[in-house]
């Protein structure tokens, strides 16, 4: 796995029935390259018996032109067609998208390994979990296996290449028509999911050539791209919220466990033209080093690969961190993770970006050679067409730098698989525990299932115990769960079920916080509200694992009935992530619901038409933007008239302000210096005096704080605090928090009086990414 010097570089363009092998000796520096020797040999006969389709002959154009994109009916049409003609390329259908799409994958290799499949799982599963080998069967596994590559492509719909790039790499592959091609078929499994989010290439497609040549050419559509997540459809890989993560977990993570996966994206357009692993710092602790040592060289030989090519503009160790399962499920299941990001345009529409308006990334900057950027892009016209040519060289570069050592790959593959179940793993620098017990009896019987059932899908192990469990000075009966760390993805589960702490980075010695790429904490027990303990020593005595539990179903006091009329308000530009994760839960427990806009809020009357209306979380300014004084008061209308009025996070302060809320938020305008929590969990306590506060049942009571408000309340003769921070101490439970004391004895969640009705400011996300299973119920007992 090694970074070698490469002898030469074949590349290959066939030509008229034959095939022009371009070799060229490859030298440190690319001004010093060899002119290309040229050499002449017919193709064999078999390629050209079976006509291949193009890519341009089904979608009606060449991949990379620019203002022309696919709908996905084109796409799917491109991979069936190539399905019949190449036996190198085996199509499937995985299931419906959310808005009833089909999630395809196409399987890519030799067709003899095609023929096999079944074989190479078993191969693969073998390698992957000692346990299910034969003494010294290791040796002949790892000689007769595949390395498992999982490309996943445009789960960002606006990142318009990475809808394109697939096609191309698909065509290329099922020509094989260089060398190197048919080394990357020989040595391995290539599964290629074209869209990770085929909803969004019609959702921005459709917005795209309905603009064209309008002013609005190359902006993003106004709705949400992903029905529910937006953006964070990337965020789910530890939730499984969405459709669509769970046809590429359960169809090809779950049964394959790839060593490889890379996945395909795009970043803005004013720093490097493509960022390419190693990530910046910090690393989640428990990935396993191998992984994260494999990442580095695999990237760091397709920079070298790419500069050797003559691309420019690579960046390196910049960007993107290690952090958070939520965006890299390989990472904690034995594959390394390539993250590509190029550099955007508008859509498909070429942008003109000179030098001297390139600045910097995180970590280089775009106008200076460094280490980690080392050969300047000069500047010009930038395009589709550029995006497509750097996602297909970095994607070409990954199949081909990794199929040269296979067998390197399947060793550190096994490797792993032994460390996870032989010894504890001996990375880290705090002891690990031998395993989590989780009592069944629990106050929240379905989130208690809800964990079992979510670590279960991430392929965790859970046993029952036969005797009692000692956990710290608490001893849990006979028959709780038990999860061992001592299993294949025990790392894994320790991830999920220990308490972060986040590094306490900043840009420079006393300077600001270095901000993360994402969210800081991903402790599920304070997310769900489950006890969960963890045990030192000896692991508890358990019996086999248990079957698979089904997915639970969720139930409010509110499902599958029409006892109030809720309304969730979003305004009608500006796409808000909360608004689809708001819809997520409602969808889920089957509340029903109506969307309103401001539209029909300046129509006034809402007492007419709902109980209750619902504003997730969104910029106060673009709320007020968007409401005018007229919406306002309406709003005010409505609460004074009897209605209930819930604003989650940020949208409480535009609440708070709208209405003149005796209450003040103690975070405004304080300076990151001086308090920084984005993306934590934090403990609150809880007023069971308030009905709101009686729904809580968490063992420790938990909110998910992300650049949140915190109040203090002005007139407490209206105002009643429901959740509030320790009087003193730290109210950090998981993640990362600077400036603890502002938020001791603030209200992290406050039910105001007014007039017939009442507003819930919530101080917090409690719908946060499908997760906060344990402020769920906040939102229930405030709509009753
Ligand atoms: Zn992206």
């Amino acid at each position: 796995m090694s970074v070698r010097r490469r002898a030469f570089v074949a590349r290959c363009v066939a030509h008229a029935g034959t095939l022009l092998v371009v070799a060229a000796a490859t030298v440190a520096a690319q001004s010093t390259k060899e002119p290309p020797r040229v050499v002449e040999r017919p193709l064999p006969a078999q390629r050209t018996a079976a006509p291949i389709p193009t890519p341009a002959s089904v979608i009606g154009f060449e991949p990379g032109t620019d203002r022309k994109l696919p709908t996905w009916k084109q796409v799917t049409d491109y991979f069936t067609a190539l399905d019949k003609a190449s036996p190198r390329v085996s199509v499937r259908t995985l299931g419906k998208t959310t808005l009833g799409r089909p999630f395809l994958v196409a399987f890519i290799s030799e067709p003899s390994t095609l023929a096999n499949l079944d074989r190479y799982r078993q191969i693969q599963r073998k390698l992957m979990d000692p346990r299910l080998r034969a003494p010294g069967e290791r040796e002949k596994l790892i000689a007769d296996g595949k390395l498992v590559v999982l490309i996943t492509s445009s789960i960002h719909s606006t990142e318009v290449g990475g809808i394109l790039t697939p096609l191309v790499l698909a065509d290329r592959l099922a020509r094989a028509e260089t060398p190197e091609a048919r080394q990357v078929l020989a040595s391995s499994i290539i599964m290629l999911v074209p869209s990770q989010n085929p909803d969004g290439v019609d959702i921005v497609g459709n917005h795209y050539r309905a603009t064209l040549g309008t002013p609005e050419e190359g902006t993003g559509p106004p709705d949400l791209y992903h029905h529910y997540a937006g953006h964070d459809n990337n965020r789910d890989w530890y939730a499984f919220a969405l459709n669509e993560t769970r046809y590429t977990v359960d169809s090809l993570y779950t049964p394959w466990d790839p060593q490889i996966n890379n996945d395909i994206h795009q970043q803005g357009a004013n720093a490097g033209r493509i960022f390419i692993p190693p990530y910046m710092d910090p690393v989640e602790p428990n990935i396993d080093p191998i992984l994260t040592a494999g990442t580095n060289s695999l990237g760091s030989a397709m920079s070298w690969r790419m500069i050797s090519d003559g691309f420019t503009g690579v960046a390196t160790n910049a960007s993107y961190d290690q952090w958070s399962p939520a965006r890299q499920y390989s990472l904690n299941h034995r594959g390394v993770r390539i993250l590509t990001e190029t550099a955007s345009a508008r859509l498909a529409t070429p942008i003109d970006l000179p030098f001297d308006r390139l600045g910097p990334g995180r970590g280089y900057d775009a106008r200076e050679v460094t280490w980690n950027y080392p050969v300047l892009w000069p500047g010009g016209t930038w395009g589709i067409g550029d995006i497509v040519k750097y996602q297909t060289a970095a994607s070409w570069a990954l199949l081909v730098e990794a199929a040269r050592d296979r067998q390197g790959w399947l060793e550190s593959y096994a490797d792993m698989g032994d460390r996870a179940l032989g010894t504890l793993p001996a990375w880290g620098k705090d002891p690990w525990p031998s395993a989590f017990v989780i009592p069944k009896a629990q106050a929240d019987t379905q989130a208690l299932q809800r964990l079992v059932w979510t670590l279960q899908h991430g392929q965790v192990e859970i046993r029952q115990s036969t005797g009692p469990v000692s956990a710290g000075s608490t001893s849990y009966p006979a028959g709780s769960y038990v999860v061992l760390v001592r299993q294949p993805f025990g790392a894994y589960a320790k991830a999920l079920l220990e308490r972060q702490r986040y590094p306490d980075l900043h840009e420079y010695p006393g300077g600001p916080p270095k901000a993360p790429y994402d969210v800081t904490a991903h402790t599920l027990p304070l997310l769900f509200g489950v006890d969960v303990a963890a045990v030192m020593g000896d692991p508890p005595a358990t019996d086999g694992i248990i079957p698979a539990m089904a997915e639970p179903r969720f139930t409010s006091p509110l499902s599958d009935r029409r006892a109030r009329r809720i309304a969730i308000f979003r305004t009608s530009r500006g796409e808000s992530m909360d608004d689809g994760w708001t819809r997520w839960v409602f969808d889920k427990y089957r509340v029903p619901f109506t969307t309103i806009t401001e539209k029909d809020v300046a129509a006034g009357a809402l007492n007419e038409k709902f109980d209750a209306i619902v504003v997730p979380d969104q910029a106060p300014a673009q709320l007020a933007r968007a409401l005018g004084d007229a919406g306002d008061a309406a709003l005010g209308a409505f609460v004074d008239g009897g209605g209930s009025l819930l604003a989650f996070n940020d949208a409480s302060a535009f609440v708070t302000e709208a209405l003149k809320l005796p209450v003040k938020n103690v975070l405004e305008g304080v300076k990151n210096t001086d308090f920084y929590a984005p993306g934590s969990i934090l403990g609150v306590e809880v007023n069971k005096a308030s009905p709101l506060g009686a729904a809580v049942t968490a063992p420790v009571p938990a909110v998910w704080f992300e650049d949140s408000p915190a109040f203090e309340i002005v007139d407490s003769t209206s105002a009643t605090a429901v959740l509030t921070y320790p009087a003193s101490g730290n109210a950090l439970l998981s993640g990362w928090l600077l400036g603890a004391p502002r938020l001791n004895g603030k209200a992290a969640m406050v039910d105001v009086k007014r007039g017939r009705g009442h507003v819930v400011l919530y101080g917090f996300r409690p719908q946060y990414r499908a997760q906060s299973n344990s402020t769920f119920p906040l939102i229930w007992a405030a709509l009753k």
